[in-house]
């Protein structure tokens, strides 16, 4: 694809189709995200069905399923009403050319993809104080819900991998990002993080739940290594300490939406980034809900 642009540094003639490619690939990546199950999700899914024991539990599952497929066929029926918070992951080729103003692009792109789905209206009127007090109420339009900071990762190559992610509000109250003392045993800090998702469990409701981990030298990097683990997590590709972790929550016996039975938890996504000389690491821990990771991934070459 070539990219071509005015001296003005504005979208050019040409370039309005290519602005438009974005805008329209982001759009449906925002629908996609919000209404369609991957395979591996469908797989997992399949899987724990078949290994329920508990009759209301495997009921219960089944309705997850069912739901996932019939928001798939309408495909503008949101797989939950809390359509989430939509955030972004970028990677960026190191060989690529970013047109100017591919971010506003982006952005218009989630913009019509809230309003097209249509997303729940959430965003929030008012100065910063009264947003947080929401005294002037919401905006009707669904498109005033603007994306999270996105997190920005440079990759080899040409191509840049734009992914889509809705974070629903059930998992940011049962998520942590805290200190952990290592004290020399990855094991120990693993088991303080099942901790961490095992307390507030049965409190999320919507199981089976999906906990994404980021392990990194600041919050802040913390955070974005759990994004990052929810970018890349597949449940058919889970590593030993994955597998562990989410073996440990099943055995709570919680089950799909507390009914019990052997689905408390259908996998997890972990992320281990650089660390630093200390005896403590800080992790990121957000309990992920029955329907996450909500996330679909566009490519512009
Ligand atoms: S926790 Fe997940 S499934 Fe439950 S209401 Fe929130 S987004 Fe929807």
């Amino acid at each position: 694809m070539e990219h071509r642009y005015s001296e003005l540094g504005k979208w050019s003639e040409d370039i309005v189709i290519e602005k438009g490619k974005v805008i329209g690939l982001v759009k449906n990546a925002v629908i996609r995200a919000s209404t369609t199950f991957r395979e591996d999700q469908v797989k997992v899914y399949e899987n724990a069905i078949e290994g329920e024991t508990n009759e209301a539990s495997r009921w219960a599952l089944e309705s997850i399923l069912r739901n996932a497929a019939l928001s798939e066929r309408k495909h503008s029926y949101p797989l939950c009403n809390d359509t989430g918070t939509p955030h972004l992951y970028v990677e960026i080729g190191e060989n690529a050319q970013l047109p100017p103003g591919v971010f506003p692009a982006i952005v218009d792109g989630v913009r019509r993809g809230l309003r097209d789905l249509p997303a729940r209206p959430m965003a929030v009127k008012g100065e910063p104080m009264e947003r947080i007090e929401q005294t002037k109420g919401l905006y009707k339009d669904p498109g005033m819900l603007v994306p999270g900071p996105p997190v920005i990762e440079n990759i080899p190559g040409r191509q840049i991998h734009i992914t889509v992610i809705m974070l629903g509000g059930g998992p940011e109250l049962r998520s942590k990002t805290y200190r952990i003392y290592h004290s020399k045993n990855a094991e120990n800090l693993l088991e303080e993080t099942t901790r961490w998702a095992l307390e507030e469990v049965a409190r999320l409701g919507c199981t089976p739940c999906v906990p994404a981990i980021g392990i990194g030298r600041t919050h802040y990097e913390a955070t974005a290594l759990m994004l990052r683990a929810m970018r890349y997590g597949r449940f058919d590709r889970q590593s030993r300490w994955e597998t562990k972790i989410a073996e440990t929550i099943n055995r709570s016996g919680v089950g799909p939406i507390g009914l019990g039975g052997r689905t408390t938890a259908l996998g997890a996504f972990l992320e281990i980034g650089p660390q630093r000389a200390s005896g403590a690491r800080i992790v990121c821990m957000r309990l992920g809900c029955c329907y996450d990771p909500r996330r679909a991934t566009v490519t512009i070459e």
